[in-house]
């Protein structure tokens, strides 16, 4: 197989060859753990399918808290792009706020970039606290604004003491770091140094938080539906359908999910250092992981009538859904899959893929880093490069008067033999042998790889959705779900298997090539000499 990825990469100048062949490995046994080049510098030219560090944090953290103003500072290309593209849904709650429905842009102009954007910021803060009465304001830097000197943190100061609610401001510029990754990490950083903590509900039993769940197509509801039925207080979730009052109470719960780890662990990690909040690696997609996660938790809590409970609300989940689920199975049984999305979905969709009989047989991140493929043991090892070191690391301290003592140290050490306490394992030992993981996968190679492996079907996002269908294999886009879902929890299998099982069993398929293609198509009859007109 090596070889074979080798020969794939033939036409790269040696330069890129070298890059590239660091960041596809092959997974030769069953229990190797290969090393992987990750969260480097995209290639210039390679048609990469990564974005920018402002999308990985209005985009994709800030952006769904829903009562919260989210003001994009910059010309308006970055928010039009951004504008309800992303399927992060939320409830009106009566009597509350929310502004996901907007698009906030301060439209930089030619004399802001020449004089300074700042006066158009303030007023536009100004706009928003009076139009729109906002909890609190957020600002995201664009490309520009870091390269003019703008500055919003004074801004923003300036507007929080103005108006007596929280202005926070977020130095995202499209370029720091070299995707979306560092504007996750950037986003955590302020929630955690602004928001979180400052809340100070009186917790009720059971309480959680759910960190990295962006409710893309109502997933985060369908995971709240469960939870709520086995009696969880659920305080935050961080972020879909969240809210900034939600969010300032995250420290009152007893234990975090974390669904996506790449762009939130930050956070999780902090709350647990300075509150003594553990987490544990949850995934809610797909049947078996669900139960799993769904077990972790009883286990975490330890409390016979929620263990029960739980076992009772698998049953009924699985009496709902289970012929169905068999059904699709049947249709989908010994098909292959190859995955690439964001930072995490590629290793939960492999295990609702299995549900379904599904082998994943090359996977891949736009953005992750080494510990979402390798495990979090790797993290003292990870070297960080000139292009990351621009990215605040801050360090959080115990905070004497929060900080509860959730778990004793020898129920820790005892959890963490049985569960993922405060670990992800990543993707790769989720993968069977021989197969290919990639990490930053371009234009050409997702061709190359398509024609080598043969996949029956490929999971991605918009941009290479269209190239994929043209090639005759069936795509469907794991950001947006091809504007279906909810994907997650047991309800969400079963829609997840349906539109997989459609988009496999389209009839259209069959006409890709054209008849004459495999077949004469030449008809007509031979005349008897003479007889011809
Ligand atoms: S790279 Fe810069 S200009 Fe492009 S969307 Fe990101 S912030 Fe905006």
């Amino acid at each position: 197989m090596k070889k074979v990825v080798e020969r794939a990469l033939e036409k790269y100048p040696a330069k890129v060859f070298k890059s590239r062949k660091e960041h596809i490995i092959i997974k030769e046994n069953e229990d190797e753990v290969p090393e992987i080049t990750a969260n480097t510098r995209t290639i210039p030219g390679i048609i990469t399918n990564r974005g920018c560090c402002y999308a990985g944090c209005k985009g994709v953290v800030l952006g769904p808290i829903k009562d919260m103003v989210h003001i994009v500072h910059g010309p308006i290309g970055c928010s039009y792009y951004a504008w309800g593209t992303r399927r992060n849904k939320a409830k009106v709650i009566d009597g509350e706020k929310n502004f996901l429905e907007y698009c906030f842009s301060t439209d930089m102009q030619e004399s802001d970039i020449v004089f300074g954007g700042e006066k158009k910021l303030r007023q536009a803060i100004k706009e928003a606290v009076e139009l729109f009465n906002p909890k609190a304001i957020t600002i995201s830097a664009t490309c520009p604004v870091g390269l003019i000197g703008d500055d919003i943190n004074a801004v923003a100061a300036e507007a929080q003491k103005l108006y007596g609610i929280q202005v926070l401001a977020f130095s995202c510029e499209g370029y720091k770091g070299v995707s979306q990754s560092a504007g996750h990490h950037i986003a955590n950083n302020n929630l955690m140094k602004h928001v979180i903590g400052i809340g100070d509900m009186k917790p009720k039993k059971y309480s959680i938080n759910i960190l990295g769940e962006y409710n893309i197509g109502g997933d985060g509801w369908e995971i709240k539906r469960v939870l709520d039925k086995i009696g969880y207080n659920i305080i935050a979730i961080m972020t879909g359908d969240g809210s900034y009052e939600d969010i300032k109470n995250a420290h009152k719960a007893d234990v975090n999910l974390v669904q996506c780890h790449r762009s939130i662990n930050y956070i999780a990690e902090m709350i647990e250092t300075k509150y003594g909040i553990p987490w544990i690696k949850a995934n809610f997609i797909g049947v078996k992981s669900t139960i799993e996660t769904l077990r972790y938790l009883a286990n975490y809590f330890g409390d016979d009538m929620l263990i029960e409970k739980t076992e009772e609300v698998i049953k009924e989940e699985l009496a709902d859904i289970e012929g169905q689920m068999e059904y699709y199975k049947e249709k989908l049984q010994g098909r292959t899959a190859f995955l690439y999305v964001g930072g995490s979905r590629s290793h939960h969709y492999q295990e609702l893929l299995k549900d379904l009989g599904v082998e994943t047989i090359i996977s891949g991140y736009e953005f992750a880093h080494r510990d979402d493929y390798e495990g979090r043991e790797v993290i003292s090892t990870i070297k960080t490069d000139a292009d990351n070191k621009n990215i605040e690391e801050i360090k959080v301290e115990k905070d004497e008067k929060n900080y509860r003592v959730i778990l004793s140290k020898e129920r820790y050490e005892k959890l963490k033999k049985e569960i993922p306490l405060s670990y992800y394992g990543g993707i790769i030992k989720a993968m069977n042998k021989n197969s290919v993981i990639i990490d930053d996968l371009n234009h050409y190679e997702t061709e190359e790889f398509i024609k080598i492996l043969k996949p029956d079907m490929f999971f991605s996002g918009i941009k290479d959705k269209y190239v994929v269908q043209k090639m005759g294999v069936m795509s469907k886009q794991l950001h947006s779900y091809d504007y279906s879902g909810p994907y997650a929890g047991f309800k969400g299998a079963l829609v997840f298997a349906r539109d997989v099982a459609a988009g496999v069993y389209t009839p259209a398929w069959k006409y890709v090539t054209p008849p004459w293609k495999t077949e004469p198509m030449i008809e007509g009859t031979l005349e008897e000499e003479g007889e011809a007109c």
